[in-house]
Parts: structure tokens; sequence; C-alpha cells
């Protein structure tokens, strides 16, 4: 999960990383009272998209007073960048700088370890120093068991050119960084600029933190209340919550299948039958996976029905160890389910049933008798089917 620059130097604070102080608003007429806030400016209006290159974009400004501050914000706030539309503005004390530096901490997956970057060329043409002159950005391996002490610490900052005067700092800024990375389960921690003041001190001024989401569990506080869904589709949320691997799509065939693999290949198979039905496409992923219990499959059709531009649905599956019958009687289940709940099913599915115990299931969904479920014994002609009727064949 990356995180937004106010909640990255909100983490940073917890851990004594020296920042500046800030007040995130949603809205341009919040903008004085916090400017004011602050000590009624200097100010820097900061627009928080999870995007680099914002300084570039023209989404971060200074600000000499808290009039000025809400001048600057009316044309940040709504601003496009890079895809990302700035609903967030961050107004944070403008700090003095003499020089401004890199650092980051990331996980190294190819050699799996750790990597320490820093240099004392940092700033916003960072991404060009790396490819012109990569040996100004220091790369430094960090042992994951040994971590980071004040010694390892001097040796980065040593490594990153950073002037002398200010190295000690530095590293002791480093260190604190490192216990923000891996107290939080972090996979990368960035600071750019991290900045020299006029009068020497170290402070971070832009923070870019993607937390580990394996580590959801052992950080629920921090990771519940810093999830982003504003950006996410509705229905994603929705299936997060019940534990669904799903994802949106734009077309109009619900897919349910079991397994990864037969659901990938249901898309691909559904997308070429849908070119003869005038490019119908599928609506979905969504992997329910070995179990397929009613519950489950109820929390499927669930999230698949309440999706308004499904026309039909496609359940696909392939019995293993849970075999087609137990699939089978999930979806009769589901069905009465749904019901209960006033939520019955209207739209048309296409059910192909395969593999172990395959005719027992078939038989359970034919006696069920369901009018608005059709059995279909292959792929191809099952993909088909629900792509007509997804086009509002009868
Ligand atoms: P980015 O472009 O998305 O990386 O946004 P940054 O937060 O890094 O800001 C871009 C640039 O704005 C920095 O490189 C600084 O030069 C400048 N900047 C950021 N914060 C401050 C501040 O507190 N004071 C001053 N004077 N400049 C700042
Ligand atoms: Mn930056």
């Amino acid at each position: 999960m990356d995180l937004f620059e106010w909640q990255a130097k909100e983490l940073f604070a917890k851990y004594g990383v020296p920042t500046t102080k800030q007040v995130v608003v949603t809205s341009v007429d919040d903008v004085r009272a916090a400017a004011e806030e602050l000590g009624g400016g200097p100010v820097m209006v900061k627009a928080q998209v999870k995007a680099g290159g914002r300084g570039k974009a023209g989404g971060v400004k200074y600000a000499p007073t808290a009039d000025d501050a809400v001048e600057k914000a009316g044309p940040i706030m709504g601003m496009d960048i890079k895809g990302h539309t700035v609903r967030t503005i961050l107004i944070s004390e403008a700090a003095d700088i003499a020089e401004e530096y890199y650092f980051s901490f990331l996980l190294d997956r190819a050699n799996r370890s750790y990597l320490a970057m820093c240099s004392a060329e940092g700033g916003m043409e960072i991404e060009e120093l790396a490819v012109e002159r990569p040996e100004a950005l220091a790369r430094i391996p960090v042992d994951p068991v040994a971590g980071v002490d004040a010694i390892k610490a001097m040796e980065i900052a040593t490594a990153g050119n950073i002037p002398e005067a200010v190295r000690d700092s530095a590293a002791s800024v480093i260190e604190q960084l490192w216990e923000v990375f891996t107290g939080e389960e972090a996979t990368l921690v960035e600071v750019n600029p991290l900045v020299r003041t006029p009068d020497d001190q170290i402070l971070a001024l832009d923070g870019k933190v993607t937390l580990d989401e394996n580590a959801d569990f052992r950080h629920e506080e921090v990771h519940n209340g810093y999830r982003d869904t504003s950006a996410t589709d509705p229905l994603e949320v929705k299936a997060k919550a019940l534990n669904l691997n799903y994802v949106k799509l734009d077309g109009e065939v619900g897919i349910i299948g079991n397994g990864a693999g037969l659901v990938m290949s249901t898309l691909d198979v559904v997308a070429y039958a849908g070119e003869a039905e005038g490019g119908v496409r599928p609506a979905n992923f969504l992997d329910i996976g070995g179990g397929a219990s009613a519950e489950v499959m109820a929390n499927g059709l669930d999230v698949i029905l309440s999706d308004p531009s499904v026309k039909s649905v496609f359940v696909n599956v392939f019995g293993g160890i849970t075999a087609c019958d137990a699939v089978a009687n999930g979806i009769v289940q589901a069905f009465a389910l749904l019901e209960s709940k006033g939520e019955a099913v209207t739209k048309p599915l296409v059910v192909r049933l395969d593999g172990n115990n395959a005719e027992e299931g078939r038989r359970i969904l034919t006696e069920a008798g369901h009018p608005l479920v059709e059995q279909v014994d292959t792929m191809d002609g099952a993909a088909q089917r629900a792509a007509q009727l997804a086009n509002g064949a009868a």
C-alpha cells in the first residue's frame, strides 16, 4: 500500500524523524485556517496524490502568507497529476533550504536484501541523476539481520557524499528512517528532498512510503487508518471485505470460476466469443478458489450481480478436490441465500461444470430447475451462450 506524503510524514514524526509541521485539508475553504495554525506563513501548498513529480507538474507551491496559500491552493485542488485527481492538499511549514539530498531504503528483491540509496544531489532531478551520473547515487546493501546501526548509517551518509558538517546528523536521521522502515514493515521509505537548512539542521521535506500489505494483520490500526478507498472501485472494496479475489473490468459478462488460471482463460474465451456479439466483454475477474462453499458462491454472485453493467453471468467450474456436486449445491443454496436477503437473482446464469463429479453436479442443477440457470457442457459453448445472453438474446 502506497501512502500519501502526509501519511508518510506522520509516520516519520512518530519515529522522531525531523520534519515540518503540517495540516491536511480537503477543501480550499480550510486553507487559511491551516496556514494560520502553522503560524501564518510561509507555508508550502502541496497536492496529495500517489505519484511522483508533483513539483514539476505545478502541484507544489511556496506561499509566503496565508492569503497567498489560499490563492495557490485554488488551482491545485482538482488538478490532474499523471491521471490522479487532487482531492487533498497538505499545508506545511516552509523550511529554508540550503541543500537538497536524496535518501531511500527499499526492498531489493533480486538480491534478497535491503538497499539504501543516498545522494548529496537530491531534489526534483533525481531520476535524471540516476540515469546520467549513476555514480553520484550511492547504493549500499543492507543486511536484513544486521540492520542499520550508527556505524552503518555513517557508512551510507559517507557513500552518498553528504557534507561532513551535517554527516553526523544525517546519519542519525538515517537510523531513525531505518526504524520507520522496519517498525512499520515498509518495502520503501524514500525522502526526497532530505534537506540541510541554512543552520545545518536535517529535515525530511517529502516522504514516499510503501507498506507491506502482507503485514496488514500486524498493523491493523495504521493500515486501516491509511487505506484510501476513494480511488478504488466500490465493488472491489465490497469484494475485499468479503475476502474475494475480485477485479472489476468494464464488460458485461460476470465471471465466476475456481482457480486463477481457469478464470484467466475464461476471460479470454468470453472476450473472444463476445467479438461475434458486437464486442461483449468480461465484466470482472473472480476466483472463488478451491472451497467454493455456498457462502462464497453467494458472496461472489452478490458482488457480481450488484454491478449494473453485468447482463449475464458465466460460472465456470472445473471440479477437483471440491467436486462439482458440492459447487452445484453451492449455487442452489446461493440463490436461496440471496433471495432470503431480498436480492433475488434476476440475470441469466450460464453454468459449465466439468471434472470431478460433473454429472452429479449437472443433475443437481437440472433438478433445482431455476429458470435463469442454463447449463452448457463446454467452456467455449458456455462462453458463447453467456455472450449472447449479455447481448439480449432470449
Ligand atoms: P515532488 O515533486 O512530488 O517530489 O514534491 P516535493 O515535496 O519533493 O517538492 C518539490 C520541491 O519543492 C522540493 O524538491 C523542494 O525544492 C521544494 N520544497 C518542498 N518543500 C519545501 C519547503 O518546505 N521549503 C522550500 N523552500 N521548498 C520546498
Ligand atoms: Mn519529492
